[in-house]
């Protein structure tokens, strides 16, 4: 059995991040999707508990107070952060747990665990990421903004991940991520005993 790990997505507003972690989540039932936490108040169709759990500011300040979070960050004015416990024991036993999450809480995590997997996502063109961010027409204007600000800003970190895909054509980019994992699956130093493997199939 090949070693667990953490497979974060990163990526602007806009980049169609949940869209493309939706169908690898479609496509890849094995992998486990870490459910974060935040302040933010759900969105249209949001669920609590499968697309966030929707907390008050006091009760994720409590969690942040009893070192609950692998990482958390303050982004759009809100707070996000990712439970440790669940992601932890999902890949101690050996399972690919998928976070998506900000630059910030990627670069938390970079410092912490060496063996994550980090994937920024791109928008084709700079105009197609605001047209998109327009289109999704939950946000108000100052908020459309701000993202598309962030955006800019968020680009300048992409040479601290291992990989970028860019979201062009959705089935496309998934396919581009699948094939990240599986080299990911097949790195040395996530193979435990290696030869006795290949040893008890037989031969000398
Ligand atoms: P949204 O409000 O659009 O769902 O998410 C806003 C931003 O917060 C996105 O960039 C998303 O990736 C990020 N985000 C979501 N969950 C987490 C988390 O647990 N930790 C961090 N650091 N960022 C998160």
């Amino acid at each position: 059995m090949s070693k667990g790990f953490l497979l974060i997505i990163s990526g602007p507003a806009g980049t169609g991040k949940g869209t493309v972690c939706k169908e690898l989540l479609k496509r890849n039932t094995n992998i486990i999707f870490s459910v974060s936490a935040t302040t933010r108040g759900p969105r249209v169709g949001e669920i609590d508990g499968e697309n966030y759990f929707f907390i008050d500011k006091e009760k994720f300040e409590t969690m942040i107070g009893n070192d609950e979070f692998l990482e958390y960050a303050y982004v759009h004015t809100n707070y996000y952060g990712t439970p440790k416990k669940f992601v932890m024991e999902e890949i101690n036993k050996g399972e690919i747990v998928l976070l998506e999450i900000d630059v910030q809480g990627a670069m938390q995590i970079k410092k912490n665990y060496s063996e994550a997997v980090f994937i920024f996502l791109l928008p084709p063109t700079m105009e197609e990421l605001k047209n998109r961010i327009i289109k999704r027409g939950t946000e108000s204007e100052e908020d459309i903004n701000r993202r598309f600000e962030n955006a800019f800003k968020e680009l300048d970190f992409v040479g601290n991940y291992d990989y970028f895909v860019v979201n062009d054509i959705v089935e496309d980019a998934v396919s581009d991520i699948e094939s990240i994992i599986k080299a990911e699956k097949l790195r040395v130093k996530r193979q435990s005993r290696i030869k006795e493997k290949v040893l008890l199939k037989g031969g000398r």
